[in-house]
């Protein structure tokens, strides 16, 4: 990461002939740092840097970012699009309108033979808003199954579910400008300093100037954990116990903000009743923090003037995912933490554009946080759409984790994946490869023809990248930034916009439909959809988003700008405009180490790769650093197994097995494993991915495995294979 400082020397960067630089916005992860692609007298891209008065990165960016125009170039782009009659088949090139007329009428056949449902979209973080609100309105008012969902169900589930029970709504209530602002800082669950680089960057700015303690809660010694004031390396799985144990401290010692409670919540009294049981002595015992840690850590945030909670994955894939984000805004409700500068509890988001599809995709509900459960809100959709209310379903249907064992038991014969790839993201792959297989029909759209699900498939998809296609984000902190098109789309692939309205014009109901052509035209759909709600787009436009470098929401029309946070009058989205504090209790279903799976098995991102690796892997200079699947392992626990360092090993788990090289590292204890994530045919053979009853996320990080040797000849072969692409 480039950390520049007017005192330091300035960062130089080779001089790589760039006559013109395109503003865009980064298509990785979350922070959603503003980019400009710089290309040569030939038009070709030759490199990207970060837009100086853009706030969120204020000229920086990560290793990803300062990579990221060799995307337009790299291997195995989809080209055109590919087909076949039988997914063992070879695949042979064909042109759009064979592969959408084929894709059309097996759709149709299906549902005409099985019913409507029996057809599954599952699309993803990554495309653009205007695309997801197509996609919606494609899936929810033409296609009419209701087995539709994202990716986003493996990593912000959790989020979601925990902000509408707490606060009535989804919806991040803060903004990176509260690290300027707050007292403390706790961490759940999150590694900044390799998920979010420019987030963690902009905490290093806010504390150079003013300190204030920052506690990690996390059972690895993170890069995070590493700079932290406090660390607590809690028992995997554990967190409600420590959430409520800091709850009951603040009670306990009368540190609340009674008055916050009694007017912005209700609920108090279950809450207090449930918390009475987690005293820190029988907390610590369940949790593994010790018992004057718990008080220490409670007195701080309580007494802060103004503290905030962030989190990532550490609380949202968990069994007790939606009841750890319950458990954080419940220890910012109960501290007056909500809606004020430096008091928060912020959700930092994974993909680029998880929030434009939790915003506008209607996987969950219908565009503009709506519900299908609300009468009211079918009514709206459907008359601004020109369908009958009666198309929609009453109540969403299955999530993306039960998709598939809804395919294992033949309720669902068609499968279309939109830039997703569970059979390396999903847990437990030996059993997403098998159900697979039991598909009568499956289309792969995605801008990689070598994503691993194309092996599976029946159609091929080729999609445009991000830089090669017009439209918006919208970052953790709900800043909506503009992608503009800096590059034509890659051979013949499509923008995912194109493809959907395409798809559309092969339906009956779609030719009844107005499905814009331009991504503007469509943003304009989204404006008046969101007039009058929280998530207000109205005062905002295409140009007015990239002359201000992002706008977050809401922003009604009329307005300047858009506003940093959510609830600052202490309303919520709850039918008495009160928040909830709902008491959580902890059961214990983690998959916990025993005699013969004597490891936890914990899994993470690094900074120079991106989820399944299907684009970093093909960066040369991201791929360098890890390009092989690898371990953490303790070297008293290496030790005692003879197992050394950058050897091969075989992991076993319940579920299946896989071979990771060695590394040796005290960043995880005797009882510990971490892998990256990203690799193929590696962790997720082995998770388990129990999944939490509300967000049905699967729980990546709580399973249990066993090392074992292995022939260091033959694994060594096995990396080699699965490095190959
Ligand atoms: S921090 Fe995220 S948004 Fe910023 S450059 Fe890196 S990957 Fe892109």
């Amino acid at each position: 990461m480039l950390f520049g400082r007017a005192k330091k020397n300035p960062i130089k960067i080779a001089d790589k002939g760039a006559v013109e630089w395109k503003y865009t916005t980064c298509g990785y992860c979350s922070t959603g740092c503003s980019i400009e692609v710089g290309l040569n007298a030939e038009g070709k891209a030759v490199a990207s840097r970060g837009v100086g008065d853009a706030s969120v990165n204020q000229g920086k960016l990560c290793i990803k970012g300062i990579f990221e125009h060799e995307l337009f170039t790299s291997a195995n782009r989809g080209k055109t699009p590919l087909l076949r009659e039988r997914a063992i088949d070879p695949y042979r090139e064909a042109s759009w309108d064979e592969a959408l007329d084929r894709t059309a009428s097996e759709i149709k056949r299906i549902q005409q033979k099985y019913g409507r449902d029996s057809v599954a979209i599952v699309s993803t973080g990554q495309i653009l808003t205007e695309e997801f609100y197509t996609l919606g309105k494609l899936t929810r008012g033409v296609i009419g199954t209701n087995n539709y969902d994202g990716n986003t169900t493996l990593c912000m589930a959790s989020a979601v579910s925990g902000y509408k029970r707490s606060f009535g709504s989804d919806g991040p209530p803060g903004c990176y400008d509260d690290f300027s602002h707050t007292e403390c800082l706790i961490a759940f669950g999150s590694n900044l300093p390799e998920q979010h680089p420019i987030i963690y960057w902009r905490l290093k700015m806010a504390l150079e100037k003013r300190t204030f303690p920052v506690i990690v809660v996390d059972p690895r010694v993170t890069m995070f954990a590493q700079m932290a004031d406090i660390h607590l390396p809690i028992t995997p799985g554990t967190d409600v116990v420590l959430l409520n144990s800091l709850a009951h401290v603040i009670l306990k010692e009368g540190l609340q903000d009674q008055a916050y409670i009694d007017a912005h919540t209700s609920g108090f009294e279950d809450f207090s009743k449930l918390v009475e049981q987690y005293d820190p002595i029988t907390a610590s015992r369940l949790c593994g923090i010790d018992e004057d840690t718990i008080r220490h850590v409670a007195r701080l945030y309580a007494k802060a003037g103004a503290a905030m909670s962030i989190w990532t994955m550490g609380i949202n894939q968990s069994t007790h995912g939606s009841d750890g984000v319950v458990g954080i805004n419940s220890l910012n409700l109960i501290t007056g933490n909500i809606g004020k500068p430096g008091g928060t509890s912020l959700s930092i988001t994974g993909q680029c554009n998880a929030m434009g599809t939790r915003e506008w995709s209607s996987c969950s509900g219908l565009p503009g946080y709506r519900a299908l459960e609300k009468e009211k809100d079918r009514l709206e959709v459907a008359q601004f759409w020109g369908i009958d209310a009666d198309f929609f379903p009453e109540k969403r249907g299955l999530f993306m984790t039960d998709i598939f064992p809804a395919i294992e038991t033949g309720q669902i014969k068609a499968l279309w994946l939109i830039a997703t790839n569970p059979m390396t993201s999903m847990p437990n792959t030996p059993r997403i490869r098998k159900t697979l297989e039991k598909l009568e029909f499956m289309v792969v759209q995605d801008a990689y023809a070598d994503v691993e699900c194309t092996n599976y498939a029946h159609v091929f998809l080729p999609a445009a990248l991000w830089g090669e296609k017009e439209g918006v984000f919208t970052n953790t902190e709900r800043r909506v930034n503009l992608v503009r098109k800096v590059m034509q789309p890659h051979g013949d692939s499509k923008p995912d916009l194109w493809i959907f309205n395409e798809m559309a014009k092969r339906f009956e109901r779609g030719q009844q439909i107005r499905f814009p052509e331009t991504s503007s035209e469509v943003f304009d759909e989204m404006r008046e959809l969101s007039r009058g709600r929280m998530l207000n787009y109205s005062g905002m436009s295409h140009d007015k988003i990239e002359a201000q470098r992002g706008i977050q929401w809401p922003c009604p029309e009329g307005t300047e700008t858009g506003s940093p946070r959510l609830y600052t009058d202490g309303v919520f989205q709850t039918p008495d405009g009160h928040a909830k504090l709902i008491p959580v209790r902890f059961v214990n279903n983690n998959e916990c180490p025993d005699s013969e799976y004597p490891f936890w098995l914990n899994s993470g991102r690094v900074v120079e790769h991106f989820h399944t690796r299907t684009r970093t892997g093909k960066i040369g200079n991201c791929n360098k650093f890890s390009p092989t699947p690898y371990m953490e392992m303790n070297p008293d626990a290496a030790d005692e197994l003879g197992i050394e360092h950058s050897s091969y090993v075989r992991l076993v788990s319940r579920r299946g097995d896989a071979v990771v090289m060695v590394q040796l590292t005290q960043r995880v204890g005797r009882d510990m494993l971490f892998i990256p994530f990203h690799f193929h045919d590696c962790v997720n053979r082995l998770t388990l991915g129990l999944l939490d009853p509300y967000s049905r996320q699967p729980a990546f990080k709580q399973n249990s495995v066993r090392v074992e040797k292995i022939d260091q000849q033959e694994a060594a072969r096995l990396n080699f294979e699965r490095r190959a692409f």
